[in-house]
């Protein structure tokens, strides 16, 4: 691909492609790293480079295409307080003119370490999710926010001697393995660039180490995690039982861990961004501070971490071709991030019902709610899925306002319908003979050891379907995600044996998300969301309020004229089934007030599905867990 220079790109056609087998060719001389990290509750981190350099031209660079994030992430923006300085004398140095990842100076003879401090300004940076990325009890610590390294090295090559000083008394956890500490200071064994940006590190003062190992077991796996308060750390023995069965079911789905041991990176707080950021041997997952207490928070995160472990295997060891880049300066393609991230979705669901921390019909609600939403989406008749993964920069930070018309990051939840699609097919195909899972152990099992990447592109996508069950996937595959279409992909949830309905009783993610952000989703009824303050979210094109003239941002007053409220909106839509009058809704839109007049008689609609009596049904036996 591209520019990678002819070396890399020699390396596609290796069939096995590791940082283990290009060990022995790290640079013979580390760099040092330091992170202060005692004024994270500032949300500011300090570091202290000590680069080999020698004489001459130097160009030093700051991670921008962040792996996971598939986009030019990188936090430029909040490098801060740069300085460089060799033999005791402070250097010039100049960000190119062009590139504002990429630093120059010039090193002086007679002189072999370029000394670097710089601060990263965590307050929007929350492994490229926006929010903070620390508070007062707690820090996440990404390293490509606080390194730079020699343009043009791969990241395999350059080797790091990564060393933190901790806020007093926290304690911490990441997959890194720790050489020495002392007190607040912890040295790590040195790592290779590409290892130590996959090896986060997350800290606090309330701090929990939970094995989720069987004794004797190997590898390891455990769930670091650390919370705003003491009593957020409490999990249940159920939860327990089924972060454990979620590892088991892993193995015996994938057949093989390309870890060493593997750490889940828990951060429950509601004070940081919330974020999911794959890696090879740890997850960085932050979430709500009461995910262990309520269950409705419980409900709406549970397969955040099954999402995130499945990553190991697919999207870490399997990565397509154009996001297993050299180094952190190539720019990603994500191309086929409707497998990486959207098998994963599909699969993360799955494992979260296979393992326990969701009931049948909480996947099945879940599966609804994702189904409805995209089958609501205007946008599908113009864009194709591909151009959702290929305008990810764009669509990342993008609000509600006319989602449904310019489609979301889609390439999640609508690949999710599709490999459920292909997962029912292979069923059907094989008489119930063999499933998606027969294709997780052909493509993601292997030889189990260290981690590696093992590059794909689509035809390999396909062989190994074809070899599990023969079939057109090509087609099938182009399809779903080259060309637009009226209606989302709905055909695995039919195969399944069961049908998308609607009816008037509330579908339960939507009422628990509802319930915590004061909102009320109208959607598939009169056609808009409306937020605590009477703020339209979305109109979704083509909705009876999109032909009334509503539009997103605009503030709902009034309901046949009656203070809104949810439960008055609710009401009139039941009054309205019975009569032949428009709901009248008055508006404030910049400061003028109008009423719409909506055309809507059928009732509430929440999403649900349902089963079709006369059809096996293959949605149960998908769900049936594999260990016992
Ligand atoms: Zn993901």
């Amino acid at each position: 691909m591209r520019s990678a220079g002819l070396r890399w790109l020699r390396g596609w056609s290796l069939p096995l492609f590791s940082f283990f087998f290009l060990a022995p060719s790290l640079t013979a001389q580390a760099i040092r790293l330091h992170v202060d990290l005692t004024d994270a509750p500032r949300n500011i981190y300090h570091a202290h480079l000590q680069i080999p350099a020698h004489a001459g031209e130097m160009s030093l660079v700051f991670p921008k295409f962040i792996p996971g994030n598939h986009r030019p992430s990188g936090p430029i923006g909040a490098l801060t307080g740069i300085r460089m300085e060799a033999a005791g004398h402070s250097l010039a140095w100049q960000r190119d003119a062009v590139e504002s990842y990429e630093f120059h100076v010039t090193i002086p003879t007679g002189v072999n370490t370029l000394n670097v401090s710089l601060d990263a300004i965590t307050s929007l940076d929350s492994a490229g999710a926006g929010g903070p990325a620390a508070s007062s009890n707690l820090l996440d610590l990404n390293w490509n926010a606080v390194v730079l390294y020699p343009k043009g090295a791969r990241s395999d090559d350059v080797k790091f001697e990564p060393s933190v000083t901790l806020p007093a008394g926290w304690k911490f956890g990441t997959a890194l393995q720790v050489a020495h500490t002392a007190a607040d200071e912890v040295e790590f064994s040195p790592v290779s660039l590409t290892t130590l940006v996959d090896s986060p590190l997350i800290a606090g003062v309330h701090y929990r180490k939970i094995e989720l190992s069987k004794p004797g077991e190997t590898p390891i796996h455990v769930m670091d995690v650390v919370a705003d308060a003491e009593p957020d750390l409490a999990m249940t023995p159920q939860d327990l039982a089924a972060y454990q069965k979620l590892v088991a079911e892993t193995g015996e789905l994938f057949g093989a861990r390309h870890y060493r041991h593997y750490d889940f990176l828990l951060t429950l707080s509601d004070q940081v961004g919330g974020h999911g950021l794959e890696h090879h041997e740890s997850n960085d997952s932050a979430t709500s501070e009461r995910m262990f207490l309520e269950p409705d928070l419980h409900m709406l995160n549970a397969d955040l971490l099954p999402h995130e472990f499945t990553h190991s295997w697919n999207g870490k060891y399997r990565r397509p071709t154009g996001l297993a880049t050299p180094n952190y300066q190539e720019p990603m393609i994500g191309d086929l991030l409707w497998v990486y991230e959207g098998l994963t979705e599909y699969l993360g669901t799955v494992l979260a019902e296979r393992s326990g921390l969701w009931t049948d019909e909480q996947f099945r609600e879940e599966l609804a709610g994702t189904a409805a939403m995209l089958d609501h989406e205007a946008g599908r008749t113009w864009r194709p899925l591909e151009d959702t993964a290929r305008s990810v920069q764009m669509l990342r930070f993008s609000g509600a306002q006319w989602r449904s018309w310019r489609r979301s990051l889609d390439y999640y939840s609508e690949s999710q319908l599709i490999w459920l699609e292909v997962d029912a097919i292979i069923r059907q195909q094989t008489h119930g003979q063999r499933s998606l899972n027969d294709f997780c152990r052909r493509f993601y099992g292997g030889e189990s050891g260290a981690p590696k990447v093992v590059p794909y592109t689509f035809d390999d996508v396909v062989r190994t379907l074809n070899e599990v069950a023969p079939y057109d996937w090509a087609k099938l595959l182009h399809q779903r995600v080259d060309e637009t279409s009226t209606h989302a992909p709905l055909g695995g949830i039919e195969r399944g044996g069961w049908k998308l309905v609607y009816n008037d009783k509330p579908n339960l993610f939507a009422k628990a998300g509802e319930q915590l952000s004061k909102s009320a989703s109208f959607s598939y009824s009169l056609g808009f969301s409306v937020g605590a303050e009477g703020k339209i979210g979305d109109v979704i094109v083509g909705s009876p309020a999109y032909q009334s003239g509503l539009g997103p941002g605009m503030k709902l007053i009034a309901v046949n004229g009656r203070k809104w409220t949810p439960s008055v909106l609710h009401e009139a839509v039941k009054a309205a089934q019975g009569s032949d009058q428009p709901i009248e809704l008055l508006v404030e839109n910049a400061q003028f007030f109008k009423t719409y007049s909506v055309a809507y008689h059928d009732g509430e609609k929440n999403p649900h599905l349902e089963r079709v009596s006369d059809q096996p049904d293959i949605l149960g036996d998908i769900l049936k867990p594999m260990t016992h």
